[in-house]
């Protein structure tokens, strides 16, 4: 399985927030088996959001968008995607009974904070109060960490691919000197290679096979300097 991440908010692209959100998202649909193919931040524009999500959920198999969600002047994401889906928004009767169920008075909601594309499943929100949505394989996720992580773990299943294997070597050696060791490894094993040079070279091996993995692993390992 295929996905594609968007995070939205100026305050991503000005670096006044970092995007933990992304990385979290990555780590978790990683140990899923998931291959997360993009990871794009746009800003709290309509036209910006729908653009990005028209394209991914074309390209991949589902698209998860995070942040700009509940009703400030400048939480856009569902107007965004209901404009890629070519839907409305309209108030989810059943997220506002959630809502209701849960404590909260419908006069005290600001106006807007049930709206959700035309036709989507509501997304509880156990932690916060704005609701998510999930509709023809795009779902929409909180920007505030600890409601987007509880609101994923109620979608997880929905995620998964073949697991994949790893093995890491490090090589007490100058990255260019490996070159020749590195083709020859990838010429010899069906594994994917990653080379991350800091003070020693940290070379990551993938595999959906645990086997070849590991015989890779092994065979670059008589062939390097190891640390
Ligand atoms: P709310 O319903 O509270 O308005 P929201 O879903 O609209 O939440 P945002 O307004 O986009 O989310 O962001 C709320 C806060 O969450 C931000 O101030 C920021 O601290 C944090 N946040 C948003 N996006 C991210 C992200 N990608 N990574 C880390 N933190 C984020
Ligand atoms: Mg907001």
């Amino acid at each position: 399985m295929e996905v594609a991440v968007v995070t939205v908010g100026n305050e991503l692209l000005a670096g006044r927030t970092t995007d933990t959100n992304a990385t979290w998202l990555c780590e978790r649909l990683d140990d899923r088996g998931v291959t997360v193919e993009r990871v794009t931040t746009v800003p709290d524009r309509v036209g910006d959001i729908a653009r990005v999500v028209n394209e991914y959920r074309a390209e991949y198999d589902a698209v998860i968008v995070t942040g700009g969600l509940g009703p400030t002047h400048d939480d856009l994401t569902m107007d965004g995607v209901a404009a890629a889906l070519g839907r409305s928004l309209e108030t989810h009767d059943v997220a506002l009974a959630w809502l209701e169920e849960n404590g909260y008075d419908r006069q005290d909601l600001a106006s807007g904070t049930t709206d959700l594309p035309a036709g989507a499943r509501a997304l509880h929100n156990e932690v916060g109060v704005a609701p998510g949505a999930a509709l023809e394989d795009v779902y929409v996720l909180p920007g505030v960490p600890s409601e987007m992580k509880a609101m994923f773990e109620t979608i997880a299943d929905e995620f998964e691919g073949p697991p994949k294997y790893r093995a890491t070597v490090v090589a007490d050696e100058p990255e260019s000197a490996l070159v020749e060791r590195i083709a020859d490894l990838r010429d010899g094993f069906d594994v994917t290679v990653g080379s991350y040079p800091g003070e020693s070279v940290r070379i990551e091996l993938e595999s959906t096979d645990e086997e070849t993995v590991e015989e890779a692993a092994s065979w670059l390992r008589k062939r390097v300097d190891l640390v």
